[in-house]
């Protein structure tokens, strides 16, 4: 990897409250409550700046029973990151929760997998089971910034700027991508949703929504072989990364913190 090392926030902006039967296949035995967190992400240093996908806004909330509780705008204007101005966006994969509020990085160029598009826009998309984590509109939106000459595509592993890859995992969505980024404390990989929660790639458990659940398991494998250990691997929904890692600054906890810092004590 290159000499350029970054600094890397995670945005919790939405909540959905669930049981944890939901949140695996085969359900789980302990049945208690087990919400879920959504995150944006951003990497920033070495003069640049890369927001890891885009959220849902106040409207995909509402039309989808989820709780918005800071818009993702704000979320990174609290971190100095004003959206007009960034100049690019990593979309992990085109489900709702990831690839919204399209309006609000007018310069961004995007960075998506070949494999998303076609998916997104192909015929698994003709069956409601599959298209369920995917709004139309989303989709359209990308297809405009396609044609507005500003989406960089990606097949499998690729270097976006010194020191941030992206490495197709597939699985959960089929072009599914996460993010290795180089920072003061070695590679941390951001999984997205290769993995929703830490139990899901310490268990070997598999999160409902899936394309492919062989890819979703040799993914945890691809995404540990990316990762120096346990602790630099950042997974997609869980809460518990707001108890482990830092604020990013005095009265962000519990909305922004540092995943380039160290985590506070080990996992489990
Ligand atoms: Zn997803
Ligand atoms: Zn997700």
């Amino acid at each position: 990897m290159s000499n350029d090392v970054y600094e890397i926030y995670a945005v919790r902006y939405g909540r959905h409250v669930r049981r944890s039967s939901e949140n695996f296949i085969g359900g789980d035995p302990h049945d208690v409550l087990d919400p879920i967190d959504f995150y944006v992400w951003a990497i920033v240093g070495a003069g640049r700046t890369f927001v890891v996908d885009t959220g849902f806004d106040a409207g995909m909330a509402q039309r989808r029973n989820r709780e918005l509780l800071k818009p993702v705008g704000e979320g990174l204007s609290a971190i100095g990151i004003d959206p007009e101005k960034v100049e690019n966006v990593i979309v992990t994969h085109l489900h709702y929760d990831h690839t919204g509020n399209y309006d609000l990085f007018p310069r961004a160029r995007y960075h998506l997998q070949d494999g998303e598009m076609a998916y997104a826009t192909g015929r698994c998309m003709c069956h409601a089971h599959l298209r369920m984590p995917f709004e139309a509109d989303d989709v359209v939106a990308m297809v405009r910034k396609v044609f507005a000459g500003s989406v960089t595509f990606h097949d499998g592993d690729h270097e976006v700027a010194p020191g941030i890859t992206v490495h197709r995992i597939g699985g959960h969505s089929k072009g599914l991508q996460s993010v290795r980024v180089n920072t003061r404390r070695g590679p941390v990989v951001l999984a997205s949703d290769a993995t929703h929660l830490y139990r899901h790639i310490d268990d070997g458990r598999i999160f409902p929504i899936v394309y492919n659940a062989g890819e979703v398991l040799e993914g945890y494998a691809t995404i540990k072989r990316l990762a120096p250990s346990r602790d630099h691997i950042v997974p997609g929904h869980d809460p518990q990364v707001l108890e482990l890692y830092p604020p990013a600054r005095d009265g962000l906890a519990g909305w922004v913190v540092r995943l380039d810092a160290e985590p506070s004590r080990p996992r489990r």
